[in-house]
């Protein structure tokens, strides 16, 4: 790289997150400069189909002019204003509204944050707030799932349940604790089927629960479909039972629609494919087609009504940010809500989603490094293994989803890796079938150009 290459300039003065930074400095950074679509470029002008959206979040894709008119519309307006003490706007108001009427159950009000790890942390702030102005202080701690990620702020990455995210930082926090993930092809037991898997993670919750003792569990995070743990889709029946568990204890349920909202998996949240009737639900990503940074939680009247009573019996709620509804991004938000409903967005994306994980599983689950295929709707992963039939994975330091990532690159693709080598799909919302069959061809590809690199 030139000395004043932006890959220089980069590796001089960039701290990137999420990177092996000694990797970063040898191979460098690929500078995206522009996009398209579905389809990124880089300085060199060279075209990728981004895969993920990014990081799941860029429904709309990377370049829509309406977003950008409703940006600088509401900057020339009024570009800043919060809603601290009573102060309010029209962006926010429109806003609430718009996510109230599109609720998967009925919630009663909606509070913005910047990003999902925020909203997680607002969530869990409510509940231990809830629980205060019922009289029920000791009623606080959370449980969430091995493999969920909802996000790094010290209480969303003790939700989180990755390693990464916990053991080098002391984490989780005091009371929040993780029950397994619903990965039937790894966690299941030998001729255990489905049902009788979820069945069996139900109790699992159950026994924590009885054992941490009921009057101390509040609340129960989980995302619909896993996403970055793996892109794990729990058994049809898992929610209904485990949700039977958390009625019983009275546990709130908190879905975490950070990637599943907005048409991902078919409906227009994670919580309809995946029948869960949740009292809290945070959103982000796709909310603003991510141009701007935005997230959502919206309570039901339960809880509104604890927060209501307990700000004037035990004081005020103290959480909210400088940036909570921010006008801009909200008014970008709601552009982006109007144009998911003008475009149909959940029948564009089931009926894409439905292409996506036909043509996966046609292309590549007979692969020989391919130990899975699964996913719903426009959320998928590819895992691969070194032994398809015991369903081993191949030794990390053979970093073989990195080898993978780098030919996807080679081949017009950006593809991301996920712990276990799995692959993950997720694409833009308004991805045509046409540029799925694009996607998987050139990953089937770069696949074919993995094996011969292993076999070398
Ligand atoms: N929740 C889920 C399901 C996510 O996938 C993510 C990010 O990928 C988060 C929460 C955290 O969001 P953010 O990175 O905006 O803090």
């Amino acid at each position: 790289h030139g000395a004043n290459s932006p890959a220089a300039r980069d590796i001089a003065h960039v701290l990137h997150p999420y990177t092996d930074h000694k990797a970063h400095r040898e191979k460098g950074p690929l500078v995206i400069t522009g996009g398209r679509g579905v389809y990124v470029s880089d300085e060199n002008g060279k075209e990728y189909l981004e895969t993920v959206a990014g990081l799941w979040c860029a429904g709309l894709g990377f370049q829509n002019e309406r977003l950008v008119q409703a940006a600088a519309e509401q900057m020339r307006k009024l570009p800043f204003y919060h809603a601290f003490t009573g102060r309010s706007h029209m962006p926010l108001i429109e806003l609430s509204e718009m996510l109230i009427e599109r609720a998967p159950v009925p919630m009663s009000k909606a509070f913005f944050a910047n990003s999902g790890s925020e909203a997680n942390d607002t969530a869990l702030k409510m509940i231990w707030y809830m629980n205060n102005a019922l009289g029920r202080p000791q009623k606080k701690k959370v449980i969430s799932r091995i493999g969920g990620y909802h996000g790094v702020t010290v209480a969303a990455a003790s939700l989180t349940g990755l390693p990464a995210n916990h053991k080098l930082f002391d984490l989780p926090i005091a009371g929040i604790l993780h029950t397994s993930r619903p990965h039937h092809y790894h966690n299941a037991q030998p001729g255990e089927s489905e049902e009788e898997f979820a069945t069996r993670l139900a109790a699992e919750l159950e026994e924590m629960i009885v054992r941490e003792g009921p009057d101390t569990v509040a609340g129960f995070f989980a995302e619909p479909v896993m996403g970055a743990g793996g892109v794990i889709v729990p058994p049809a029946t898992y929610f209904e039972k485990i949700q039977a568990v958390l009625r019983k204890y009275d546990v709130l349920l908190v879905a975490d629609e950070v990637i599943c909202g907005f048409g991902r998996t078919g409906s227009y949240w994670g919580s309809q494919t995946m029948g869960m009737q949740p009292d809290i639900l945070t959103c982000a990503k796709a909310l603003s087609s991510s141009y701007l940074p935005i997230s959502g939680v919206l309570v039901n009247e339960r809880v509104y009504e604890a927060l209501s009573e307990g700000s004037s019996q035990i004081g005020t709620w103290g959480h909210g940010y400088t940036y909570s509804g921010h006008p801009v991004a909200a008014a970008v938000a709601v552009e982006t809500l109007k144009i998911y409903d003008e475009m149909d967005i959940v029948s564009h994306a089931a009926a894409s989603g439905a292409v996506m994980q036909k043509r996966l599983r046609e292309a590549v689950a007979d692969h020989p490094l391919v130990g899975e295929v699964r996913g719903i709707g426009l959320i998928g992963a590819v895992e691969l293994v070194e032994n398809k039939a015991e369903h081993r994975n191949f030794d990390p330091a053979k970093k073989v989803a990195a080898k993978l990532v780098a030919l996807g690159e080679e081949h017009g693709l950006i593809l991301r890796a996920l712990p276990n080598d799995s692959i993950a799909f997720s694409p833009p919302q308004i991805i045509t079938p046409d540029e799925v069959e694009i996607m998987v061809t050139r990953f089937s590809k770069a696949l074919d150009a993995l094996s011969v690199q292993l076999r070398r």
